[in-house]
């Protein structure tokens, strides 16, 4: 599959909604409020935000609250994960888990997966984070 990038515009949207998705966190354990956005194939954008617990083993990340929202959404069958972006409410640097890293792989190994890192604005595939990912 051949990946199209998103232009800068395009680009900078998603990580903007990200951002703003990350105000509706609920991280009263961690303050760590984390957003992701979605873009499918067909143009739909998908919001998550990381939903913490009290048993914090129940905790779920930004990233995969969106695409499960996606999936219910779409259908399994009809999601593939164009782009996806992560972004803090306070601009702290946040990549997918190791976790999230499979679960967009999953839907998409070519998938374009934005953040910010200890150094800035990463641009990168699902593939690249994940270059031993797995489907069946
Ligand atoms: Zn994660």
């Amino acid at each position: 599959m051949s990946i199209q990038h998103l232009n800068e515009d395009k680009r900078d949207a998603l990580l903007e909604a990200a951002r703003e998705v990350a105000g509706r966190a609920y991280a009263p354990y961690s303050n760590f409020f984390v957003g992701a956005a979605l873009l499918t194939e067909d143009g739909t954008v998908y919001r998550g935000c990381n939903v913490e617990n009290a048993s914090f083993g129940l905790t779920n990340c930004a990233e995969r609250t969106a695409i499960f929202a996606a999936v219910a959404g779409l259908g399994a069958d009809q999601l593939s994960i164009r782009a996806i972006a992560v972004a803090t409410a306070h601009g702290q640097p946040a990549a997918p888990c190791g976790a999230c890293r499979q679960v967009i792989f999953e839907f998409n190994p070519d998938a374009q997966v934005f953040f910010f890192g200890d150094n800035g604005m990463v641009s990168t595939t699902a593939r690249e984070l994940l270059p031993y990912g797995f489907r069946l």
